[in-house]
């Protein structure tokens, strides 16, 4: 789908399209606040002295902050659960935690101030997509103590969408608000709505029913051909969405209506890309790992957070005259890579492959398990609609145009396995892609 690229909407037009040497300007004098604010913290106390830095006017460019060290997960856990609280206990009024994909969960904290600032940044990314406050705006991503929900929840509100709060769940519901409020833009992780279009003709659903314009997906690594398939499913037009609840949540990177990247705001955060082994920053274009310092957070300063998301900034200028710079589609974090009979593969590279084909359905699995000596990969999929699964030679073809694909791309042909649309089991919050069976006792 093809947007009316007619009209360019800002939210803050000043700042979002501020001259690099200006907004650069602007992160130096908020870097210098946060530092400020972070010496309030026994974390990065130890931090600070290990740079040699002993105040914020150490911090004279934006180069200085290369002087410091990373901060990962774990320091966030070890440090639980106050230690990196910069603000009296009382000034906070809110918690977060992340949804713990990968080990125990982790906190943030906000204050008010904290949460406007978040909401004002939000308001920007959905504006940025072209919607406004004649949209209505149902939230489909899980509310709570996971970010999604209500991360963008307060920026639509500011806006001044109608906000349907409905969270994640019960398809059939879903589907009725959508009719009768004649919703226009969702918010989803991507693997939900495309389980739930499998449930439309059972909701007694046509497309034609709806008013649905826009989606939003994020929160989990997704191709191109997802995004494709959503657009084309729906007829919408589908914007990628990036965030982590370290850093607030959804809409720290949002794509504009070009779609060809997902703006950073710059003005409240830095973002740096590093060689996830070397640790060296590298330059724009070049693919590693997000590194992100949160420029407007009183409550809970991160410098140089490792998120262990895989991207690159993309260099050039938007034609939607934002000067804050665009990552690429995240390819999966360094830690999701699998090693399978000693060959290195993202299930991202998987995804890209099988999503492509029309005969396949909208979810798919992989399951990596021992086999003897060696790793056995599964590639699990659901077929399309109006495709037999008692069919046994166009599945027999299929399965073998799947191992044929996946050997030329990662060299592994699979074991393929189909499943009836909507029988693969789906999660409400980030998709489960991968079950990895090999350290499970037999
Ligand atoms: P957790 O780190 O426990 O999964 P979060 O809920 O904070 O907790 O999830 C943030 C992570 O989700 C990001 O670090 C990233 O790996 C993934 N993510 C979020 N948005 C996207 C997106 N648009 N594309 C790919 N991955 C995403
Ligand atoms: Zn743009």
């Amino acid at each position: 789908m093809t947007e009316q690229r007619t009209t360019i909407r800002y939210w803050n037009r000043e700042v979002e399209t501020l001259p690099r040497g200006e907004l650069e300007a602007l992160q130096l004098k908020r870097l210098k606040e946060q530092a400020a604010w972070a010496l309030k913290t026994p974390f990065y106390q130890e931090q600070f002295k290990k740079a040699g830095i002993t105040g914020p006017e150490d911090f004279k460019t934006l180069g200085d902050l290369r002087r410091l060290p990373f901060t990962e997960k774990t320091d966030l856990r070890d440090y639980y659960p106050y230690g990196f609280l910069a603000v009296p206990r009382e000034e906070v009024v809110r918690l977060h935690a992340s949804s713990g994909t990968t080990g125990k969960p982790t906190v943030i904290f906000l204050t008010a101030d904290d949460l406007a600032a978040s909401a004002d940044i939000t308001a920007r990314s959905i504006v940025c997509t072209g919607a406004g406050r004649e949209d209505v705006f149902q939230n489909m991503m899980t509310y709570g103590l996971f970010t999604g929900g209500l991360g963008l929840h307060y920026g639509a509100e500011k806006l001044g969408m109608m906000v349907i709060p409905i969270s994640s769940g019960n398809t059939l519901k879903q589907f009725k608000m959508m009719k009768d409020f004649e919703t226009t833009v969702v918010h989803a992780t991507p693997s939900y709505l495309l389980h739930i279009h499998t449930r439309m003709e059972d909701c007694e659903v046509r497309p034609g029913d709806l008013k649905l314009k826009k989606a939003y997906i994020g929160a989990e690594p997704h191709s191109e051909d997802i995004r494709r398939k959503i657009e084309e499913l729906y007829g919408i037009d589908a914007y990628n969405s990036y965030g982590l609840s370290e850093m607030n949540g959804p809409g720290l990177a949002f794509e504009c209506i070009y779609k060809t990247g997902m703006h950073v705001w710059e003005d409240a955060y830095i973002a740096e890309i590093i060689n996830p082994d070397t640790l060296e920053v590298l330059p724009d274009g070049e693919e590693g790992e997000l590194v992100l310092t949160i420029l407007s957070r009183r409550a809970m300063p991160l410098f140089r957070y490792r998120t262990r998301d895989l991207t690159r900034i993309i260099p050039g200028l938007c034609p939607c005259g934002r000067t804050h710079r665009r990552i690429a589609r995240i390819k999966g974090r360094s830690d999701d890579m699998l090693i399978i009979n000693g060959v290195n593969v993202f299930p991202s590279q998987i995804e890209e492959v099988i999503m492509r084909l029309p005969e396949v359905g909208n979810n798919y699995l992989i399951v990596v398990e021992k086999d003897g000596a060696l790793d056995k990969l599964t590639v699990k999929t659901e077929v399309g609609p109006g495709m037999a699964t008692d069919d046994t030679r166009v599945l027999y073809r299929l399965a073998q145009k799947i191992k044929d694909l996946l050997k030329a791309s990662i060299t592994l042909s699979p074991h393929v396995e189909f499943h009836e649309p909507g029988s693969l089991p789906v999660s409400q919050g980030k998709a489960e892609r991968v079950q990895d069976r090999r350290k499970e006792p037999v």
